[in-house]
Order: C-alpha cells, then structure tokens, then sequence
C-alpha cells in the first residue's frame, strides 16, 4: 500500500483525495482535494465541472497518535453555464464556516460533557471560546425544545438555586410521564411562568393534564391559571419532607433535653425512614427510644399513618376525609409538633390528596436536579445561563 493510500485509508473520507502528506514533531498536515470531477449547481441543479478557481481551506481533525491533525483541503469555485453563477463546493465532513471537522467538534463535546471548557480547551489545545461555541451548537442542534413542550402531559415544576447563597431561583419543568428534563427557565417568579406558558401557545396548555410542584404558592396559582383543567398534585417527596421536618424538630429538642441518652444519636435518619423499610438494628434502636419517651414512639406513628393514608387510598373524597380525622385526633401535644405542617395542610389539602389519583411522584425532577447541579459545576467562571440550560437539555436529551 501506497503512503497516501493508507492515509485516506487512516482519514476514512470517501471523498477525499489525498495528495501529500507533511510531519513534524506535534503535528500532521495532509494536503488534500475532493475526488469528485463535478459539482451539482445549488441554483438550478445542473451538474457543473467548469472549475473557476480554487483555494486551500484549513480544517482540524481528529487527533492521530498524539499529532494534530490538519486537513489543507482544496476547495473548487464552479462556474455554471446554465444559470451563469459561480458556486463553491461544500464538505459533507465539515460546515463551511466552521475550522473543524464534524467528528473533531463531536470529540469536543464528548470531552466538554463532564468537564469545563477551559479544562476542555487545554485538553484539546484549542481556544475556550471554540469549545465553548462549539458546544453550545451542537447542544441547540440536537435538542428538539419544540417536540419536548409537544409531548407533554403531567408537567413538573421545581426549583434550583443558581447560584449558591443566593435567592436567584432556576425553574425547571419536566415530562413525568417520561421522565425527562423539558426545559429550564432563568426565573421562577409567578408572571415570567404564565407568560412563558401562555407564549407556547393555548393548545399547550390545553394538552396539561396534571401538574406536579411543591409548596411555593407561585406554583400553585401559575397552575390554576395556566393549566385550568388540569390535576394540580404536591408533590409527595415534598410533603413527606415537611412532615418529617416536624418529626425532626421534636427530636432535636430531645436530643437537648437528654443529652446522656446515647439511643437518641443517630436517630435522625431512623426517624426519616418509614417502619416498613428500617432494618432491624434500626427497629431495636428505635424501641429503646420509645421505651425511654412515650411520646416519641406517638410522634413516630402519627408520621407513619399521614403515609398510610396516602399508600392506602384510592378515591379522593375518602383521602380528605381521613386527613380531616388525622389532624382531628391529635392532642394538644401532638398538634403542637405537627403544627408547620398542619398549617400548611389547610390551604393545601386537596392538592396533597390529588397524589393518590395516579400516584405522580415529582422524583425525575429531584433526579434531574442533580444532573444540573453537575453541569453547574464543570461550568464554573462562566455563570452564563443559557449555557446551563442547553448543555443540561442536551446531556438529558
Ligand atoms: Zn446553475
């Protein structure tokens, strides 16, 4: 096998001719040409093989055995008689704008995933800014935004903090029948959501059958306004986490109180746990402490039946009626614990029973949320949100 031959071998570009080939120490430059004689005229479609004038264009491959690899392509200006116009012939390998191959910009967003672009960039030794570039173009072209909204029904809506400290809140939606990131919004606040919503269109917000969020009030009325039809559901990983908060409250003034008590440390995560997924070191531990305070051993139980309730219930009206008698049978005590959450029951009971209607749970968004919280990471010194947003659609894509 000819040298050249084997290098197009190597290039694997049918098109591609090879012509010669020049090395030095860090880098090979591979002169190169199309091995078409023709080129089919983008103004009329006539195959044309007057060539008018031609130019050497530069563009980066994929790295070989640690050298950089240059193409030096030649590229052909045609001329064509029958429309009497003058085209260039295009690369099926590389965009005419573009300083790099299709399959070294792929390389640079595989390398880009996990790692930041001026990491990225030094690994690739090219400028930040063309990896940045790159990456962000290449996320926009493989992320279909408009089929994503198109395809929902049950909508997630939650939250992430941007920026660390600070009260600037990401809104990020999700398709829970999917259970795939739909898109993330620069703001969470109640009038940059409905006009959001309402700008995707009537038939958009027509097609949402149930909406899952948390507590924040804006959620609430951003659905009822936007969504009228459909299911509003809290989301249950919320609920338990306020109930368990009360849980915790209690337990911290124990830990206080009973400083000697050694049953009581580590009892934290013992309590988050419901009594059917404890193991049973965990039971004996948590017997201990119901024999040393009777009222936790209550406390404990009271959690346990709001979860049974939600577990074990399917028509709605029951679910509210029974929620009517849980809150109903505390003593003074227990409603005291139990307060925070009960207050908050008031205003939201129904959207807490709805969760029994098809059990929509908004655990993909909790998920997903750490995907984001990744990617925020790796695009540290460059706080630009567009870029979480696209790198985030399209990693999850
Ligand atoms: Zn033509």
């Amino acid at each position: 096998m000819e040298n050249l031959e084997l290098y197009e071998h190597l290039l694997n570009l049918s098109s591609v001719k090879v012509e010669a080939v020049e090395l030095t120490k860090d880098k090979v430059t591979i002169s190169c040409k199309l091995s078409t004689s023709s080129c089919i005229c983008p103004t009329c479609g006539q195959v044309s093989s007057q060539v008018h004038q031609s130019y050497k264009r530069i563009v980066r491959d994929l790295n070989l055995i640690s050298r950089e690899v240059y193409l030096s392509i030649k590229i052909r200006q045609f001329y064509c008689k029958t429309c009497t116009s003058y085209f260039t012939e295009s690369l099926d390998f590389a965009d005419a704008n573009k300083s790099h191959t299709h399959r070294q910009e792929d390389f640079m967003f595989m390398v880009a995933r996990k790692q930041s672009y001026s990491e990225s960039a030094v690994i690739l030794n090219v400028h930040p800014k063309t990896v940045e570039r790159t990456v962000l173009s290449l996320c926009k072209e493989r992320v279909d935004l408009a089929q994503r909204y198109a395809q929902v029904k049950r909508l997630g809506i939650d939250e992430q903090s941007h920026r660390k400290g600070k009260k600037d809140y990401l809104c990020v939606l999700t398709d829970l029948d999917r259970g795939t990131l739909v898109d993330i919004l620069k703001s969470r606040k109640k009038e940059d959501l409905i006009a959001h919503f309402e700008s995707l269109g009537s038939s958009f917000c027509e097609q949402i059958t149930d909406v899952s969020c948390d507590y924040w009030r804006g959620y609430i009325s951003v659905a009822q306004h936007c969504f009228p039809s459909a299911t509003i559901v809290l989301d249950r990983f919320h609920v338990t986490n306020l109930l368990n908060s009360c849980v915790d409250k209690f337990r911290k003034l124990l830990r206080k109180s009973e400083t000697d008590n050694l049953n009581y440390r580590r009892l934290k995560w013992i309590l988050y746990k419901q009594y059917h997924n404890l193991s049973d070191k965990e039971l004996i531990n948590l017997q201990l402490c119901f024999e040393d305070c009777p009222l936790l051993k209550e406390v404990y139980w009271k959690r346990e039946q709001f979860h049974h309730i939600l577990d074990n219930n399917q028509k709605i009206e029951i679910v509210l009626q029974k929620i009517e008698e849980w809150v109903g049978s505390m003593n003074e005590e227990l409603k005291n614990i139990f307060k925070s959450f009960t207050n908050t029951l008031n205003s939201t009971m129904e959207y807490v029973a709805n969760y029994v209607k098809n059990s929509l749970s908004n655990a993909v968004t909790e998920g997903l949320n750490n995907l984001i919280r990744s990617i925020r990471r790796v695009a540290f010194g460059m706080p630009n949100f567009e870029h979480l947003r696209w790198r985030a659609l399209a990693i999850s894509n």
